[in-house]
């Protein structure tokens, strides 16, 4: 089954060993819940409703009750959900909003496709999450939104947000793509502002089998902004009042979210254990830090190293599978390096080159974290 024979007189390995593990193993999810979402797949194929149909709606009234947001509006993708946020919001071209360089590149893509600047705040050393400190110094009579994102499943500080929001009449957005699920002072990610928007691409905390996602928002306008404009603007059929996108969400794609729901508190729990766990493990390995007022969903579980390339290349040698989240910050991609040459973005630099993200998913046993962190400690005491 695991001939790498060159790899095994390399680095010496017994056979167990070199057995390459998962990043996440959303097959094992499957076969957990195959009854189950075949036949949820099988209704639709069954009614043939395939665009907004009875699913679509009845996954909006879960996800509502979960988060306790009052609306939820199912949307393509995590990049629609920002996009659709953004354009129900009314900016004006030039319009500015706040965000942190150490997220992923639909975050800054959104703001600049919707005509906006692109304001770049740095993050915390320890949470990776935009530093609240730092934000009031960037306001201008041009700011807009603060829009920070919930890195690696662990909220950031949204209270902080909301409170220089409301100082300064600005709106938030949570960008929740690897959040959902998350609590925050008692609440859910995605219910704690303007909006939230998540996402539910295949590795996700929560996750569908294709492209999908959802936001969120207790204000009533905004929740029929934003429903509009998902539909090309219409507020009626052929009435277009305003300009909107294609941006719904597949029926099959809520049928299998639906679900998924029904094992996804099981897989918080299971999540919120492996990620103790690990924390338990990794000894005097720096990793990200989570406040005691929130808990973190482990959309990645994720360390800070030197050497990195290294560490990550004697993982790989014995069948660890490990991802970089993210190694360039987005002021330093040519598509933004010109957005805002003002910032000062040192955290987001350093952290690009240490952070390493390690195998995470509800149904990673132990013996195989055991693995993993075994052999990171060698690796880093390897590589130092
Ligand atoms: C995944 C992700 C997105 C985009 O979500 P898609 O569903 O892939 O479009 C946006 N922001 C962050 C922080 C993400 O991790």
């Amino acid at each position: 089954m695991h001939h790498d024979t060159a790899m095994m007189s390399t680095h010496d390995q017994p056979t167990n060993t070199v057995r390459p593990l998962p990043f996440a193993d959303l097959q094992a999810q499957y076969r957990a819940l195959k009854t189950r979402i075949d036949a949820r797949i099988q209704r639709v194929l069954d009614h043939g409703q395939y665009i907004m149909g009875p699913e679509v709606k009845e996954l909006e009234a879960a996800l509502a009750a979960f988060t306790g947001a009052r609306h939820c509006i199912t949307v393509a993708s995590g990049t629609e959900a920002l996009l659709i946020a953004l354009m129900a919001l009314d900016l004006r071209p030039g319009d500015e909003i706040i965000t942190t360089p150490f997220t992923f590149a639909a975050t800054v893509e959104m703001i600049v496709l919707a005509g906006c600047k692109p304001v770049f705040v740095d993050v915390e050393p320890d949470t990776c999450n935009l530093d609240a400190r730092l934000i009031e110094a960037r306001i201008t009579s041009r700011t807009k939104a603060i829009m920070p994102v919930s890195l690696y499943g662990q909220v950031a500080d949204m209270a902080e947000f909301d409170a220089i929001a409301a100082r300064h009449r600005l709106a938030v957005i949570e960008d929740g793509a690897q959040s959902f699920g998350a609590v925050y002072r008692g609440r859910r990610s995605c219910a704690l502002s303007t909006f939230g928007a998540t996402s539910f691409f295949p590795s996700k905390p929560l996750a569908c089998y294709g492209d999908g996602g959802a936001l969120f928002t207790d204000d009533d306008h905004l929740a029929q902004a934003a429903r509009e404009i998902r539909v090309h603007g219409q507020s009626g059929r052929y009435r277009h009042t305003r300009v909107g996108v294609g941006g719904r969400l597949d029926t099959i794609q809520a049928a299998v979210l639906l679900a998924k729901l029904e094992r996804f508190e099981w897989e918080l729990e299971r999540r919120a254990a492996i990620g103790a766990r690990y924390q338990r493990l990794l000894g005097a390995i720096e990793r990200v830090a989570v406040r005691p007022d929130r808990n973190s969903v482990w959309a990645q579980f994720t360390v800070m190293v030197d050497q990195r390339e290294r560490v990550r290349a004697s993982l790989d040698a014995v069948g660890i599978p490990t991802a970089v989240h993210y190694p360039v910050p987005l002021h330093r991609q040519p598509a933004y390096a010109g957005c805002d040459p003002a910032a000062s973005l040192p955290v987001s630099e350093r952290l690009a080159q240490r952070v390493l993200s390690l195998p995470m998913s509800a149904d990673l046993g132990e013996s195989d974290q055991d693995r993993v962190v075994t052999a990171l400690i060698e690796a880093v005491a390897r590589s130092a």
